[in-house]
């Protein structure tokens, strides 16, 4: 597995970097951002490094990340629906160069999505 000894979501992979875990397996940790947006805002990462979704990502482990937002949804009672968002690149606004999926929820969201 790839991990970058100098990137911070990788340190919260390998728990180097504490973190609030909401659901783990060996390919992907899900955990609540830093800075809440909604009521729920959990990001979900590969444990290997790649830096954002148009990297080589392997299927499974896109597979994986799919799974662990549905795991989100259930620990964090998101019966009512959630959104998902991950940014890539600059004109998104990705600060952390460490592909990761924004889990979103626990209030009826905005209509848009910019
Ligand atoms: P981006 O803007 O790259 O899509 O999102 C990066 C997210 O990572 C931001 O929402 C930010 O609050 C979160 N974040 C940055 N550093 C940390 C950290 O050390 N711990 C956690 N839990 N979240 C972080
Ligand atoms: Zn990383």
């Amino acid at each position: 597995m790839k991990t970058d000894p100098d990137c911070i979501f990788c340190k919260i992979a390998s728990h180097e970097i504490p973190s609030t875990v909401i659901f783990e397996n060996d390919e992907v940790i899900a955990f609540d951002d830093l800075s809440p947006q909604a009521p729920v805002h959990t990001l979900v990462i590969p444990k290997g490094h790649y830096d954002d979704i148009a990297d080589d990502v392997p299927a499974h482990v896109l597979a994986a990340m799919t799974e662990a937002i549905r795991e989100v949804a259930k620990a964090k009672g998101l019966a009512e629906g959630y959104r998902v968002i991950t940014n890539k690149g600059a004109d998104a606004g990705q600060t952390v160069m460490h592909f990761h999926m924004h889990v979103l929820g626990g209030k009826t969201l905005g209509e848009g999505l910019v």
